[in-house]
């Protein structure tokens, strides 16, 4: 799976890879990288021999979910491994083409919440803001590729004022997560209006934006828009990467950036087949997620989107990777995984089982090395006691 030295705490430049030296004077804007991403066959071609379920599934993407692949996270494809956990992510596969039965367009049921196109109003104090359906890159997996990327039948369109309106007068809502598509494609000028709207509603306590743009495009993570974005505190980012090669230097520098803007960071990862399926992958993740000042928060089990069954793991597996980290690692290494109910449960917490038995005196509890603890209840205190501890406390009194 990957190099051997993907799973080692380093961090490594891999510019310009693919692309002829003469692009380095180019390589750090983000424009030109927006500009040169692979989302042809041919332009796929040029660089990498594709294996015939991946001609066939660049083929069959053009009207579900575009390819669009920035070169900066191109460059991290190992081109002699077919297996590339990297490739799995950004490159169509065949098998997308198929919908397995439990399939949905929709896994999380957001359009049946949405009071307001664009806004998905789920739980009584947050909502999710969809502000874009366009990413730096797409992954296939996509939990949103019904309206992401402009390709397919369903279009996002988010209805600004109506939206701002709901914010208003839902004063029940103190935390907006600005998510997509990735809101950091848009200007700085563009995203700072949104913020500067937001923050002029004086119950929206809590913002936070949903980016995997430090990842596909840390070009992208300027000064000028750390600047910017200090200015709207308490402002969160989750970030979403899910394998170890994607904490590239450049990658790590743009993270740097950001906390030094006094921006708490946390990831998301999605637990895909042959990408981050293990225990091993997942603890260097999160080992260099920690050097990147980046809390680990959601390990995702893979929404059931159409096409998604060759990426999908059982639900054990994820079970397996906590139980292989709670106690073998640092404890803010230790995202949570999380199933999003489908047709709109929510996140859905799901532990490792702990407790070996339960009864009204005590819990059997076994620790992450297997070792057995019993925790009894609190015993309740014996009215003689208290009679006793009275007395002592009346004559101590006295004696002053
Ligand atoms: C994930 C999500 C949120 C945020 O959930 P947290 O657990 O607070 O991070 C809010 N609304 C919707 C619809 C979501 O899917």
């Amino acid at each position: 799976m990957g190099h051997s030295n993907d799973l080692e705490p380093s961090f490594r430049s891999h510019s310009p890879g693919y692309w002829p030296e003469s692009v380095m004077p180019h390589w750090d804007d983000a424009t030109w990288q927006l500009k040169n991403r692979v989302s042809t066959l041919a332009a796929l071609e040029e660089r990498l021999t594709l294996t015939d379920e991946e001609r066939a599934g660049v083929l069959l993407a053009g009207n579900k979910l575009a390819m669009s692949i920035t070169p900066h996270f191109f460059n991290l494809i190992d081109a002699q491994n077919p297996d590339c956990p990297i490739r799995r992510q950004v490159i169509p596969r065949i098998e997308e083409g198929w919908d397995a039965p439990e399939e949905m367009a929709d896994p999380c049921g957001e359009d049946s919440h949405m009071p307001v196109p664009g806004l998905v109003h789920r739980y009584p104090d947050r909502v999710l803001f969809l502000v874009t359906d366009r990413c730096a890159s797409y992954c296939r997996y996509c939990t949103r590729s019904r309206v992401v990327s402009g390709v397919g039948d369903q279009h996002l369109e988010t209805q600004w004022e109506p939206a701002f309106r709901y914010l208003e007068q839902h004063t029940e809502i103190r935390d907006v997560l600005l998510s997509g598509g990735d809101p950091l494609l848009f200007s700085d000028a563009k995203l700072e209006k949104i913020l500067a709207r937001l923050r002029a509603i004086p119950h929206l306590q809590f913002l936070r934006i949903g980016s995997r743009i430090p990842i596909f495009l840390p070009q992208r993570i300027t000064p000028e828009l750390c600047t910017m974005l200090q200015k709207y505190h308490p402002l969160f980012i989750s970030i979403h990467t899910n394998h170890p090669r994607e904490l590239t230097l450049e990658v790590k520098q743009g993270l740097e950036r950001l906390a030094n803007a006094g921006i708490p960071l946390g990831n998301q990862s999605v637990i895909l087949k042959g990408v981050n399926d293990s225990v091993e992958v997942q603890k260097a993740l999160v080992h260099k997620l920690l050097m990147c000042r980046v809390r680990p928060y959601y390990l995702y089990q893979c929404d059931m989107i159409r096409g998604s069954s060759h990426l999908r793991t059982p639900v054990s597996r994820g079970v397996e990777i906590i139980d292989g980290l709670r106690g073998h690692t640092t404890g803010y290494a230790i995202p949570q995984f999380v199933i999003d109910g489908p047709g709109g449960g929510g996140k859905i917490p799901l532990n490792p089982n702990y407790i070996v038995h339960r009864d009204p005196d005590k819990t059997v509890l076994r620790n992450y090395e297997g070792e057995i603890f019993e925790y009894p209840e609190p015993s309740p205190i014996p009215a003689s006691e208290l009679l006793r501890l009275r007395d002592q406390a009346t004559s101590s009194c006295g004696a002053h």
